[in-house]
């Protein structure tokens, strides 16, 4: 296939990038920098099978040659407001690639009659109320709270994308992803497992947000791109989960973040720091993906730490 790709430059986009080449397929890359990194694709800067177009996927965006696949995946992610790569940062451009980028792939991927799959998230759940959270949960969203520019986005661009589908002119697919880690992230995004990681390899307390009793649950980025993978081969239309079902608590996770990197600093809690509307439990339901993909994680937390945290200590300079 030849597969147009927005948000390449991104943590998970490069990621998919690497795994659709891997496959055999013709890769056309597509980002405004905005909140992705070059350096996630200076490694493919030779390979004949990828080009990389910069622009704006709010914009118009034109790609030369018949596409069998358009994937959309551009838009900033982390929610932390102390980060200018944090969506509440960038409350315009969050919402403009989560609606006219909807719109703007959706188009592309019509006229050309290819795939289309959609990088939704689990923030459509909200704060949720239904634990663990299956597909057929509506959520509990608040529609003008701190994390609405990404949410009201992403919710946005899931009822367009039925809206096209159900006008028989669209190939959709929707997949819902949940907390995903790995080499690639951005130090400085402000997300939980970059910031833990960093503050631990410099032998920092690690600032737990909260009492530390929240949950989620993490997913090795390579699990995920095999999931999302698998989901383009299929003609399934309705969401899909996508993450690792283990659930912990981030006072959990930063300990165990300290003990394999040996910090010895501990935990500094922040009760100011946890934003409004930041989700208390988060973990995926994925019997859908298990039926319909036969798919589930493989790597546990303790292992994708260990590989992450030796790309961190790279990416900073620490041996
Ligand atoms: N968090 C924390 N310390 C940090 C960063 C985040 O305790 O330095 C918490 C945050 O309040 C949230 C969880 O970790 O409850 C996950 O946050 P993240 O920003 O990674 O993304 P989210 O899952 O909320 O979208």
């Amino acid at each position: 296939m030849r597969i147009l790709l927005t948000g390449a430059a991104g943590f998970l986009g490069s990621h998919l990038c690497d795994r659709l080449l891997y496959e055999g397929h013709v890769v056309v890359g597509l980002d405004n920098f905005v909140t992705g990194n070059r350096e996630n694709l200076v490694h493919l800067v030779r390979n004949k099978d990828f080009t990389f177009i910069r622009q704006d996927v709010s914009e118009t965006i034109s790609v030369r040659g018949k596409l069998d696949a358009v994937l959309h995946f551009a838009s900033p992610a982390s929610p932390n407001p102390d980060s200018p790569f944090g969506y509440p940062n960038l409350p315009v451009e969050t919402l403009k690639a989560g609606s006219l980028g909807t719109f703007n792939t959706l188009d592309l991927a019509r006229i050309n009659h290819s795939r289309f799959l959609f990088a939704s998230t689990s923030e459509v759940y909200g704060d949720p109320l239904e634990h663990p959270q299956t597909e057929a949960y509506w959520g509990h969203v608040n529609s003008v709270g701190p994390r609405s520019m990404y949410d009201e986005a992403k919710r946005f661009s899931e009822a367009l994308i039925m809206a096209y589908f159900r006008s028989k002119t669209s190939d959709t697919r929707i997949v819902r992803i949940f907390n995903t880690y790995g080499p690639r992230m951005r130090l400085d995004d402000g997300r939980v497992v970059p910031s833990f990681i960093q503050q631990a390899l410099r032998s920092e307390p690690l600032t737990i947000y909260g009492d530390g009793l929240q949950t989620r649950s993490f997913c090795y980025v390579d699990d995920l791109v095999d999931g999302i993978y698998r989901l383009l081969l299929t003609d399934e239309h309705l969401p899909v989960n996508i993450g690792n079902p283990v659930e912990t608590t981030i006072l959990d996770f930063a300990e165990t973040i300290n003990r394999i990197t040996g910090n010895t600093a501990g935990l500094e809690f922040h009760s100011d720091k946890r934003l409004g509307n930041d989700p208390e439990r988060r973990c995926p339901d994925i019997s859908r993906a298990r039926d319909l993909l036969g798919w589930e994680p493989k790597v546990n937390l303790e292992e994708g730490l260990v590989r992450t945290i030796t790309s961190f200590r790279e990416k900073m300079g620490i041996i």
